[in-house]
């Protein structure tokens, strides 16, 4: 297990972290105050500042990536599947332009929430179709780009509106399916939505095996949770085992960035200094 206390060159942070705090270029200019080695942006953020600017201040700030946010949900009707067939060829160009190492992909739920303005539906596992075939169309895209593909499998209570995969051996199970053998289509495995999976360790392992570790998600697990979305725990807040998951990934062979990716109303309401230092500290204390 790879020791993390001497400081943060693992440490990757997910721009939504401090999305409420400021924009992309002064969280980049934060992150390499503190010592961060990556980051991982979102697509509305470097929209803000512009593609090559984006890449340039990344680049000039001596920052790597650890992924693209975010590409994917897939399920959609009539004008929608061409639009969402699109979106998601550009967010695939964008990563490349960036340099990142994969572009994460959240698969969408029911039509109507992954596409407003689909006709809704009720029907999970045709989503479920929908988002495969998706991928499969994608993965096409992202091969010519060179540019590998990484499935988020999220929290089962977002089944509805965000991610209709929603465990690791369900989206390991769709990438054996798409891309047999290869290394185009991985996983991304982030704790909060993983933890709870009695299969976790077993999937975990397997993705390993098979070389479609891509990514590395850490926050933590609050009790109570108060919001689906915005109320993750800062690491070591909440009842995740995040250094049994870590010694698992890294036992299965990953040997990549770490990245903290925390979307909480507390958090979003810190000075940006406090957050990102208090994410430092508990990456080498707790993570
Ligand atoms: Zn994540």
């Amino acid at each position: 297990m790879r020791d993390l206390s001497a400081g943060p060159s693992l440490l990757s942070v997910n721009t939504a972290t401090v999305r409420k705090q400021a924009g992309l270029l002064e969280i980049i200019e934060a992150c390499a105050r503190h010592g961060i080695a990556a980051i991982s942006p979102w697509r509305d953020q470097v929209a803000a500042v512009g593609l090559e600017r984006a890449a340039r201040a990344i680049k000039d700030a001596g920052l790597k990536l650890s992924g693209y946010c975010r590409g994917g949900l897939f399920p959609a009707t009539g004008e929608h599947v061409m639009a969402a067939r699109d979106d998601n060829r550009r967010a695939v160009d964008e990563a490349a332009a960036l340099g990142a190492p994969c572009l994460i992909l959240v698969a969408g739920g029911l039509p109507q929430f992954a596409r407003p303005g689909s006709t809704p539906s009720k029907d999970l596992l045709g989503a479920r179709t929908m988002i495969e075939d998706g991928i499969a169309e994608l993965l096409a895209h992202a091969r010519e780009a060179r540019l590998p593909l990484a499935l988020e499998p999220l929290h089962p209570m977002y089944a509805a509106d965000r991610a209709a995969v929603n465990t690791l051996a369900q989206a390991l199970d769709m990438a054996d399916r798409l891309d047999p053998g290869g290394r185009d289509l991985g996983v991304a495995v982030d704790v909060y939505h993983t933890w709870w999976d009695p299969d976790l360790y077993a999937g975990i392992a397997r993705a390993g095996r098979d070389h479609r570790l891509l990514a590395y998600h850490v926050c933590d697990w609050l009790v109570p949770t108060k919001d689906m979305l915005n109320d993750r725990g800062m690491m070591g807040d909440g009842v995740v085992d995040l250094r049994r998951i870590r010694r698992a990934v890294e036992d299965a062979g990953y040997t990549g960035l770490i990245e903290a990716e925390i979307f909480s109303d507390h958090w979003w309401a810190q000075p940006i200094d406090h957050v990102l230092a208090t994410c430092v500290e508990r990456y080498r204390s707790v993570v």
